[in-house]
């Protein structure tokens, strides 16, 4: 007999370090948009690892170019080529109507390494005195969990505690062009934005402020960075969510689904001259850039571009949302998002959104609670319109207890 989700959940706690508060659930194997738990009961996944599974759990053509690299080649590191890294990197940098990409491991570390790019590009093409450069990065944000990053980060709980903190990073509000324009000043080398605020809760800015932030970049030289390492591959309902606006950044971190939820794997994308300021021994990873991450990324981009993601989140998206709308009681406040990127503000009144997530969990269905009152719901993009119908079904009944 199996054992209990209890025994998982208690094993857990007593070995690994508490950083998170899943909801409590074990899962023991996964198809698509399904998850099973440890006693075989079926859930949909509204969360896909943060957008890591857009293109659903364990994909076959993922699946097999995973397997078929691990029985050649799984790590060289950079010390010498292998065959595998070109290719990607080629790929990725097509998709992107980029010239050059830099591939790392996890998100935090794209970020990281977009943030030196930009500070040395600043120092020796834009003429940025020395240890002088600064990066302008919205309030809310989420870029990841590094002593950096966190350090202009506004969510008490991503920094309390992890101090000092490195110089060199203004905050701004979130979608306020005049606040942009305002902080630029002449040793501003970048302006760090994500599309859409994911972690802070599928926050959809004006229709405009891609296009107005890149027009206000261009004219102060200021490289403008998209974090589309949750918006970008397809999520959105364009591959890239700058995509919406024709916004296109000098520089573009992403991760997630760059790994097909098969592996870790994150790149910066930008243009030859940006990426240029990158010489040997300057920046690297041991498992960047590796065989297994290069074939398992070249997959997941394909399945993206040949089961065309982005229509589907597109109109996928479009359903979700009126049928949100159409089961929204008067418990709800706003309902909001882009693609398959969507999220319910529930009233104060209504309780927490983790009261409601824990009950979805048990009518099958496990969304992400976000930010106290935020329901945030992001499936596979490989969801079909009668799964989304088993998803509102369920909602429904939730919203109305
Ligand atoms: C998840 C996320 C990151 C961090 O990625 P990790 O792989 O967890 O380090 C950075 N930026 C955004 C926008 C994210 O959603």
């Amino acid at each position: 007999m199996g054992k209990s989700p209890k025994y998982y959940i208690d094993m857990e706690n007593m070995y690994t370090a508490h950083g998170y508060h899943p909801i409590p659930v074990v899962i023991s194997r996964a198809k698509g948009v399904w998850v099973w738990d440890v006693n075989g009961k079926k859930y949909l996944d509204c969360l896909s690892a943060y957008s890591a599974v857009n293109q659903g759990h364990r994909h076959p053509r993922i699946m097999k170019a995973m397997k078929d690299q691990a029985a050649k080649l799984t790590l060289t590191s950079r010390a010498f080529h292998n065959d595998q890294l070109g290719a990607f990197m080629k790929k990725l940098c097509r998709l992107a109507k980029m010239e050059m990409a830099l591939p790392m491991n996890t998100g935090a570390e794209a970020v990281e390494t977009a943030i030196k790019i930009a500070r040395k590009w600043g120092y020796e093409k834009k003429g940025v005195p020395k240890n002088k450069a600064r990066i302008i990065a919205c309030r809310e944000n989420f870029h990841g969990r590094t002593t950096t990053i966190v350090g202009f980060s506004t969510d008490p709980d991503a920094n309390t505690g992890f101090g000092p903190f490195g110089p060199g990073f203004t905050v701004i509000p979130y979608d306020d062009v005049a606040a942009l324009s305002k902080t630029i000043t002449k040793n501003t080398v970048a302006f760090l934005v994500e599309p859409i605020q994911g972690e802070a809760g599928v926050n959809v800015p004006s229709d405009g402020y891609l296009k107005a932030v890149r027009k206000i970049c261009t004219e102060h030289n200021v490289l403008l960075i998209f974090d589309e390492i949750q918006t970008g591959l397809c999520r959105t309902g364009k591959m890239f969510a700058w995509q919406h606006e024709g916004a296109k950044p000098d520089m573009i971190t992403l991760g997630k689904a760059l790994g097909g939820g098969a592996y870790p794997i994150s790149a910066v994308v930008g243009s030859e001259e940006i990426m240029s300021v990158i010489t040997p021994g300057t920046h690297g990873s041991t498992f960047g850039g590796n065989p297994l991450a290069c074939t398992v990324g070249t997959a997941a981009l394909d399945v993206l571009i040949d089961d065309k993601l982005d229509k589907r989140a597109e109109k996928l998206g479009r359903y979700f949302r009126k049928r949100l709308g159409e089961i929204a009681n008067e418990k709800v406040l706003e309902i909001r998002g882009k693609g398959l990127l969507n999220a319910i503000e529930l009233k104060k009144k209504a309780g927490t959104a983790r009261e409601y997530t824990e009950k979805l969990m048990k009518l099958g269905v496990l969304a992400k609670d976000t930010h106290g009152q935020t329901i945030r719901f992001a499936p596979p993009l490989v969801i079909t319109k009668k799964q989304i119908d088993w998803i509102m079904a369920r909602v429904e009944k939730v919203l109305a207890t």
